[in-house]
């Protein structure tokens, strides 16, 4: 089914991300009626990646992390109504209705955009109501641990994924005793291969964090005046810490779309426009989950958390709101920051067969390609952007990097783009 373009009244529910892109983007394609952004959080929209980096690190004021300015919101008609959580939602004929808030306010919509992301997954053991147990996701909560973290000695970090592994590099920096405890065998095992892993597991070490691979905490240990003094490991081991930080991942937040009877599968299910199930409402960001965007290869369909993906499906998700056919196609990537290694990794390896590895681990300067027969499906680059620069460009133009040449440090990526050859086993060219 194809939406009508919208007539009047657009409303955005999640003002962060991929709710400033879409309704930025209304505007941009020449949507002139009203558009309202609305949003749980009492802050204009911010950045999230720095709270686990720079901001971190450094210190922050909330203006510093927002992405607009009041002037643009104003210039762009677009109404910020932020501090107002939707909690329930009443439907009209074809994709209108009304939003009602938790300050008992009523939103009319002739049509809906559901942009309203994650929440940090929490770890049901005993203890972890204790006051410096925290986890990361908004600016308020960086400002908490950010104090916390200036009175901290020792801090213990559940989970080894891009969040966790970042506050533990931002801690150590800070001169903080830090350990990091995940399930896994190895760091980011979600996201990167294990020679990454492998290289990320040395680095950290070097920098004087402990990490304790496959171990699973079992309880936050009372200090007896209701704070965290330790972390009690299924083994019996105890890690002392005075404050805690739980990354475990984020959970994507549907419940509007479940009670609206959205079809929701590990995120609210689009097609390639961003269109939900009822054909008419929209969603992008990390609360959606989409068909792969790079043809056949890897999963049928993926959830993304990252800054890249929120933006573009933004953007499809405004499009389709327009009555455009634009299609989600954008390579994936990403980033993460850990003190000085710049993680960048563009493309799906799931279905690689093999690697070149290209650099050094040893100086923490290395990428790794994975391919497909001859075909490029991803990369990961250890700081080496202008790898990164030419992998992507040559997965967004579907061509591939000559691998017999890729280990070559001397010779530039960008310098071996070519095209493909298909071999008949492999049934046609790569999406
Ligand atoms: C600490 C941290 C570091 C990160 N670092 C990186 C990085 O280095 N690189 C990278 O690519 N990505 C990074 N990310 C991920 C990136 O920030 C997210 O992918 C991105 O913010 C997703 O945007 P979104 O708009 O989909 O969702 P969100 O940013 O989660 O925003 C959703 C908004 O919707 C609001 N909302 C939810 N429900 C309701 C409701 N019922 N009513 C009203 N409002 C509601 C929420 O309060 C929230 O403000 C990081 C994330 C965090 C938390």
């Amino acid at each position: 089914m194809s939406p009508d373009p919208v007539p009047a009244g657009l409303l955005v529910i999640g003002a962060s991300q991929a709710g400033v892109q879409l309704a930025a983007t209304v505007r941009e394609r020449g949507f002139e009626g009203r558009v309202t952004l609305l949003g749980a959080e009492r802050h204009p929209p911010y950045q999230r990646p720095p709270l686990s980096k720079k901001a971190l690190q450094e210190g922050f004021t909330p203006e510093s992390l927002h992405f607009r300015t009041a002037s643009f919101y104003e210039d762009q008609r677009i109404t910020l109504a932020l501090g107002r959580r939707v909690v329930r939602i009443e439907r009209g004929p074809r994709g209108s209705g009304v939003a009602w808030t938790d300050t008992d306010e009523a939103f009319a919509f002739d049509r809906l955009a559901l942009t309203v992301g994650a929440r940090p997954r929490r770890l049901p053991l005993p203890g972890a109501e204790l006051a410096g147990v925290l986890t990361l996701r908004s600016l308020d909560d960086a400002a908490g641990l950010g104090k916390r973290l200036r009175d901290a000695e020792r801090v213990v970090v559940v989970g080894g994924g891009f969040i966790g592994l970042e506050v533990a590099a931002s801690a150590r920096l800070l001169g903080r005793e830090v350990a990091v405890v995940l399930a896994d065998d190895r760091l980011m095992a979600r996201a990167v291969g294990p020679l990454t892993s492998d290289l990320f597991l040395a680095a950290h070490h070097r920098r004087g964090v402990e990490v304790h691979l496959s171990s699973r905490p079992v309880r936050f240990v009372d200090d007896g005046a209701g704070a965290v003094r330790a972390v009690e490991l299924e083994d019996g081991r105890v890690l002392p810490a005075d404050l805690v930080v739980v990354g475990v991942g984020a959970a994507p937040r549907t419940e509007i779309a479940e009670a609206m009877g959205l079809t929701v599968a590990n995120g609210i299910v689009v097609d390639e426009r961003c269109l939900t199930s009822d054909g008419f409402t929209v969603a992008a960001g990390d609360c959606v989950q989409c068909p792969t965007p790079i043809g056949d290869r890897g999963p049928a369909r993926v959830r993304f958390e990252s800054v890249s993906t929120a933006i573009e499906q933004a953007r499809i998700a405004a499009a389709t709101l327009l009555g455009g056919t634009d299609t989600y196609r954008a390579v994936p990537w990403f980033w993460s920051d850990q003190d000085t290694l710049k993680l960048q990794v563009a493309g799906l390896p799931d279905d690689h067969d093999s690697t070149v590895v290209r650099g050094s681990a040893a100086e923490e300067k290395f990428s790794v390609l994975y391919y497909r027969g001859d075909a490029l499906v991803a990369a990961e680059c250890v700081n080496r952007p202008a790898d990164f620069i030419a992998v992507r460009a040559a997965l967004n133009a579907g061509l591939t990097i000559d691998a017999a040449g890729a280990s070559d440090t001397a010779t530039p990526l960008k310098s071996l783009r070519r095209e493909v050859r298909v071999h008949p086993a492999d049934g046609g060219a790569p999406g």
